[in-house]
């Protein structure tokens, strides 16, 4: 006699409301609640009374893969839409420029979408597409690498308009978005329905009704659309420290790719039979190469077990690694520089400059050099 088939139990992560009103209203037990116990409506009803903050993290079976979907993102503006005793209109925000904006951006990607005031300065927005349902590769799975792969899925999915206004917050670990059954808990307003498209009103009906995670799919991230979203992040957050490794060589080239590929060439990890080289990336950026055929990782100061993953920018006078693995991060670089002789006899530096002819002496004289510049060398005048 046929065994009757056992239902895989798929979970998703909420937050229950706080124990008590005057609580952190974000301040509630994390509980998993199972989708594949019910019927659809009855869970999504449940999921909308309980939870005080969704995740749309999932879990299938006893997999340690975390699933998850982005059909659901925050936009929060500037300025205040909403005051306590001041609510503002569907007609009004829809003539919001943002929001005007952000909708017309949607319309031309998505079939279906509905769009929620958010009940103070801001709106959100839940996307029904399949192809949300996403999950990571094993080495984006976890830490700094989930966060990379979650940052390039959104910017790859929603494009960089989109990307650029969105509060990617959400989707983090521990964080989430309110659902549309609960009050703002500054102005105490629900969130209402400003704009839908197609015939779906509940996310969670959605997901549950169509089985998502059936169909759901591996995101790998694009390497180079992901550097390009890391030099803006890294423009963005000025102030936050970042470890910067300096090294200068004793150099006589002036080839900034040869010094590179010597300095690499001293170091342990070459792979057998092949020459270390610098391949130049697809992305926008020209100065930016992939170092191949080296284990070895300049950030780490050792070989990493597995290879591809470290980048280059050349510069005429410097060089910087950046190293995309788990365990190096994007937050560190290491920089070679290629020697410029100190000068410590001004006779040096003038008749040099004078041999050249081109600096005039009013230039010479103008020149002021900065307390923390420790040596002056004739390309720095120039
Ligand atoms: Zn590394």
């Amino acid at each position: 006699m046929a065994q009757p088939q056992q239902q895989e139990i798929i979970k998703t992560t909420v937050r229950l409301h706080p124990a008590y009103e005057t609580d952190n209203p974000w301040g509630g037990e994390t509980i998993d609640v199972e989708l594949t116990n019910g019927p659809a409506d009855m869970i999504s009803t449940k999921l909308e009374s309980v939870a005080n903050l969704w995740y749309f993290q999932f879990k299938r079976g006893t997999s340690n893969t975390v699933y998850q979907y982005f059909g659901v993102i925050d936009f929060d503006f500037k300025r205040i839409l909403a005051r306590p005793n001041r609510v503002p209109t569907k007609k009004e925000l829809l003539e919001d420029e943002d929001i005007k904006k952000i909708i017309e951006l949607l319309e031309q990607k998505y079939p279906a979408f509905t769009v929620y005031f958010s009940g103070r300065k801001g709106i959100h927005v839940y996307v029904y597409a399949p192809e949300m349902f996403v999950y990571p590769p094993p080495d984006f799975a976890e830490d700094r690498g989930r966060l990379n792969w979650l940052h390039s899925f959104l910017n790859t999915t929603y494009g960089n308009e989109i990307y650029d206004m969105l509060d990617a917050s959400i989707y983090h670990i521990g964080k989430g978005i309110r659902p549309y059954s609960m009050p703002h808990p500054k102005t105490g307003i629900r969130p209402f329905t400003i704009y839908q498209k197609g015939p779906y009103d509940c996310i969670w009906t959605y997901i549950i009704e169509g089985k998502l995670w059936d169909t759901t799919q591996l995101f790998v991230p694009e390497i180079n659309s992901f550097i390009q979203k890391k030099i803006i992040d890294r423009t963005k957050k000025s102030g936050i420290s970042e470890v910067i490794k300096v090294n200068t060589l004793s150099e006589s080239s002036t080839d900034m790719n040869r010094i590179v590929l010597d300095y690499l060439n001293l170091q342990p990890g070459k792979i057998a039979g092949n020459g270390i080289c610098l391949v130049k990336s697809n992305g926008k950026c020209k100065n930016l190469f992939k170092v191949q055929n080296t284990t070895y990782c300049p950030i780490k100061r050792g070989c990493h077990s597995r290879i591809g993953k470290s980048y280059v920018y050349i510069y005429s006078n410097h060089a910087t690694f950046m190293c995309f693995s788990d365990t190096c991060g994007v937050a560190s670089e290491y920089t070679l520089k290629k020697y410029l002789p100190p000068l410590t006899n001004l006779t040096d530096l003038s008749t040099e400059l004078f041999d050249r002819g081109e600096i005039s002496q009013r230039h010479f004289e103008s020149i002021t050099i900065p307390p923390d510049q420790k040596y002056v060398s004739v390309e720095d005048i120039e």
